[in-house]
């Protein structure tokens, strides 16, 4: 080309910009005042109560419309820290215990730095380190959770999603892949049936929604008084709709469910899927967990025989959000279920895009963060010996909160303790039933706004309960006390 024609072309353009700082020494500064900040955020959080309200003034801070001309880095991390950052959800802290949330770790820390700045595509066909990384860390968790090294699995933003995989894949085989082409309901064909118990988590209800089966197909099992789902409840359900001309087609197992932490009997499910040809799919958000436990792997017995299982790492594995894997023992029916690969997708056999898998193929999403490098650099840094220690240990400690609780005339447990979760409430003398829901509702708030503790509350035989799920490696045994302390006090105050 003609020099006078490429100079003339570049004139006849604006200059050119990007994101990148004009002073890169600025920008090192501040992001290590960011960096240090955290830091200080993680070291000192016992100090701060579990949570505080956030202010008026900072929630209208968020009305403001957006800025058409960008105030600087400086300026607005100055406003994140003035406005966000003391304003957490609270599980970072010693005495959180809602839901069932996790606490991060300073590992993962140091691997979201490296994530964010490789800001990996991660597809699975692009030849890249990161992916390596998450098939190397599904590897490693097929075989701390027993599963087959011939299964298949992929990480996903937590336990909703990996239901969803999971039970897709349940559902196609199940109906045959025709139902990829064709649909779900289809004339002449019976209607299939799902298992589970009363007790299992609303994103199995919605992954059935979504998948177009209705939750009309869920068959629910009435839980026995450990809030497991008996195994002889699951057979005549079977029976009564094979009878009935439905097709019983899936089970869903809990391990670990999310009100109290009860294992359904995995082994005689396990079993009876096989004699009935139903798959088995394992929801171990966080139960799964306990299969490294040295105090309570034998209540999830069984777990390793799922057809698939969905299961978090930001839970009992203490990752940073958002973070979850399913697993499934027939990679081809996996495979079948998901692959769609258009010609902007293929691979090639060298370059870029000539990596090893494609993650698409196994999952609804398509580009996806190198999130694996979270637990991969945690398990390289602390070993597998540390999580079965953390996962013990808390396990200890809510076996120390129910012994407090026994012990405790105006405390009642409300579930047997099972794993890492405490369900109880307060009794104290005089109140009807009705009143101790209220009572123990407003105390639940107290602790929250008194920046106390940070259980969460559920519902179990119609009574109102505080229940304290542990999957926190910053607890110590005197943050119980602080808890139950806490309760009695706000409790004899009204
Ligand atoms: C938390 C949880 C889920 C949902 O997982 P997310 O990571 O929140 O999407 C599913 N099942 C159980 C038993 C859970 O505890």
């Amino acid at each position: 080309m003609n020099a006078n024609v490429k100079e003339m072309l570049h004139t006849s353009l604006p200059e050119e910009v990007g994101f990148d700082p004009e002073d890169w020494d600025a920008f090192e500064k501040l992001a290590s005042r960011a960096l240090k900040d955290m830091i200080q955020y993680m070291r000192t959080v016992r100090e701060r109560p579990v949570w505080k309200p956030i202010p008026e003034q900072t929630k209208a801070h968020f009305q403001t419309p957006v800025p058409w001309q960008g105030a600087g880095l400086e300026a607005a991390y100055s406003e994140a820290m003035e406005h966000v950052v003391p304003y957490p959800t609270g599980n970072l802290h010693p005495r959180f215990w809602s839901w069932v949330g996790g606490t991060g770790t300073p590992q993962a820390f140091v691997a979201d730095i490296l994530i964010s700045g490789m800001n990996a595509c991660n597809l699975g066909f692009d030849e890249m380190a990161s992916t390596y990384v998450e098939m190397q860390l599904i590897d490693w968790l097929k075989g701390l959770f027993e599963m087959p090294a011939s299964s298949s699995g992929l990480l996903v933003s937590g336990g909703s999603m990996a239901n969803l995989v999971g039970l897709t894949v349940a559902r196609n085989v199940m109906l045959g892949t025709e139902v990829r082409r064709r649909g779900v309901h289809r004339e002449g064909q019976p209607t299939i049936r799902l298992y589970a118990s009363t007790e299992t988590h609303s994103s199995v209800r919605k992954a059935v929604e979504v998948l177009g089966l209705g939750n009309e197909a869920m068959h629910l099992i009435d839980a026995d008084d450990a809030y497991r789902m008996p195994a002889v409840r699951l057979q005549q359900a079977i029976d009564a709709d094979r009878r009935d001309g439905f097709k019983p087609a899936i089970v869903i197992a809990n391990a670990g469910t999310v009100n109290t932490g009860a294992s359904d009997p995995m082994v005689d499910i396990a079993e009876i899927c096989a004699r009935e040809g139903l798959w088995m799919h394992v929801d171990g958000a966080f139960g799964a967990l306990a299969k490294i436990s040295t105090l309570a792997r034998d209540q999830v017995d069984g777990l390793e025989h799922a057809d698939s299982l969905a299961f978090d790492l930001h839970k009992w594995m203490y990752q940073q959000y958002d973070i979850g894997c399913a697993i499934v023992r027939h990679a081809g029916p996996h495979r079948r279920t998901f692959n769609v690969t258009p010609s902007y997708l293929k691979k090639l056999e060298r370059g870029i895009a000539a990596g090893p898998t494609n993650y698409s193929s196994y999952g609804i999403q398509l580009s996806r963060s190198a999130k694996a490098l979270r637990p991969w650099l945690t398990l390289k840094s602390e070993g597998v010996e540390k999580f079965v220690t953390l996962v013990d240990q808390n396990i200890r400690q809510a076996r120390y909160l129910t012994a407090r609780i026994d012990a405790e005339p105006e405390l009642e447990l409300c579930a047997p303790t099972a794993l890492n979760i405490v369900n109880f409430r307060y009794v104290g003398a005089g109140r009807g039933p009705e009143d101790l829901d209220e009572l123990n509702r407003q105390i639940l708030m107290e602790l929250h706004q008194r920046g106390i503790a940070g259980p969460s509350s559920t519902v179990l035989a119609g009574r109102f309960t505080i229940r304290v799920a542990i999957c926190n490696h910053r607890s110590r045994l005197e943050d119980f006390d602080a808890l139950v302390e806490g309760v009695l006090k706000i409790a004899r105050e009204r």
